[in-house]
């Protein structure tokens, strides 16, 4: 069986290892587009601090993993999917013919269509290549404007703040972490960012990029104003990448649409990670979660389904965790609507916000309460009935630690 893996992110790279495990024969080539072995894009912040090197970033760390494995890691770009001839064309003109393919293309960040994003100095945080550009930037004192203050936007606030850099957050939206957070939620991590000195500007879009005397940048802003900086950084949002799959006759949505075994034709080719829009755990469809831990599951099962078996997903819980310089916010499932519970102390920077579906939690918010995101996960993993409990989490939605134990064998 000749098995084909475009992308060699977590997703990938994980399908290789579970393919080999599985089907000790097979033939496995795994293509990357980016130099150097596979690495974690969730690394990158670390990189950047310095608390690692690039080394470290590396999704595995074993000399000659891959070839011990017998997984042909092969560098080069995807270009087109010859679906009738069951191949994948690269850009040096080569073909690799598959039985099974699994496309694992991950997402690139999204450029927003204002003028001067290709100058000098500015820059996504993407790719471990712009780690290294900004690097070069992102000396202590440096100023520096993030556009999006999303979750990407906010893990790069994090480390560019232990840089020691000075930072203006720049959000289109009325609040930080506008998909993660409430208004409550987001207006506390905004002033906890202002209490550290970081100067947030929401409700504010970027208009454009010049560059001024002496090299440095000034940012343009709508509804008015401009700020000078050192560096740029675009945070945007992420687009699913899909290109090279134009004329293949794949569903292509905001991403590879995917059945619950992670197939995207029924029968030979799959998707996973980023690039794919697979099942969402409540039930609906949903694109990238955008998370390692989906790439790795949506890689896993992908896998035991190209090699034979009859692995079904489950579907992916939206769960973030972050930490905004210190402050530590999560966010679970679909907080967005239905019945809900609040408490919040904004003076020490806690919140909680429980909503309900029935007598069950289907989503959840909390700022500063680090104590209560394992039993909020299981609570909402598990559909647990909460039953009297349910009584007790509207009075008080703090109590979900308790109503935890006492609901989840
Ligand atoms: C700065 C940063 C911090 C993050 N922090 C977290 C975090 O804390 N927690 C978390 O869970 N997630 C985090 N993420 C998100 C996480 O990194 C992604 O969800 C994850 O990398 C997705 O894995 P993937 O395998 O689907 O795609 P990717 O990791 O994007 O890998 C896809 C690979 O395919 C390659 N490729 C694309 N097109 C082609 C082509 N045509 N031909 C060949 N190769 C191609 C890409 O270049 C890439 O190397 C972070 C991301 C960033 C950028």
């Amino acid at each position: 069986m000749r098995y084909v893996i475009v992308g060699a992110g977590p997703a990938g790279v994980v399908a290789a290892e579970t393919i080999r495990r599985r089907d000790p024969k097979g033939e496995i080539a795994l293509v990357g587009d980016e130099p150097g072995e596979p690495y974690a894009r969730m690394a990158i912040p670390y990189v950047l601090t310095g608390k690692i090197g690039e080394d470290g970033a590396r999704l595995r760390k074993a000399k000659d993993h891959y070839k011990n494995l017998g997984i042909g890691y092969r560098s080069g770009r995807a270009e087109k999917l010859d679906r009738a001839g069951k191949q994948l064309v690269l850009a040096d003109g080569s073909k690799l013919a598959y039985d099974r393919l699994l496309i694992a293309t991950g997402a690139s960040a999204a450029k927003p269509p204002v003028p001067g994003l290709d100058l000098p100095g500015v820059h996504h945080c993407w790719t471990m290549a712009d780690a290294r550009a900004i690097a070069k930037r992102a000396g202590k004192g440096a100023e520096v404007v993030l556009v999006g203050a999303g979750f990407i936007g906010c893990i790069i606030l994090e480390s560019l703040v232990e840089r020691g850099m000075k930072l203006t957050v720049v959000e289109t939206e009325n609040r930080m972490l506008p998909k993660m957070m409430d208004e409550t939620g987001g207006d506390m991590i905004e002033s906890w960012c202002d209490a550290k000195g970081v100067h947030v500007l929401t409700s504010t879009r970027l208009k454009g990029v010049e560059k001024e005397k002496g090299g440095r940048l000034a940012v343009a802003l709508d509804p008015g104003g401009s700020v000078v900086a050192d560096l740029v950084v675009i945070a945007t949002g992420v687009k699913a990448n899909t290109g090279f799959l134009a004329g293949s006759g794949l569903k292509i949505e905001d991403g590879v649409v995917v059945d619950n075994r992670l197939s995207a034709d029924g029968d030979s080719i799959f998707a996973a990670g980023d690039c794919a829009k697979g099942p969402d755990f409540s039930g609906g469809f949903m694109v990238q979660h955008a998370i390692q831990p989906t790439a790795t599951e949506h890689g896993r099962i992908a896998a035991v389904n190209m090699t034979g078996g009859d692995a079904r997903y489950k579907g992916s819980l939206i769960m973030n965790v972050l930490d905004t310089a210190g402050l530590i916010t999560a966010s679970f499932g679909h907080w967005e609507q239905g019945e809900e519970a609040r408490a919040a102390d904004l003076k020490a920077f806690k919140y909680v916000k429980l909503a309900f579906d029935g007598d069950r939690i289907k989503g959840a918010l909390t700022i500063g309460m680090t104590e209560h995101i394992g039993a909020l996960r299981g609570l909402i993993q598990t559909r647990a009935r909460l039953g009297s409990w349910k009584a007790k989490l509207m009075r008080d939605p703090t109590r979900v630690v308790e109503a935890f134990v006492s609901k989840v064998p």
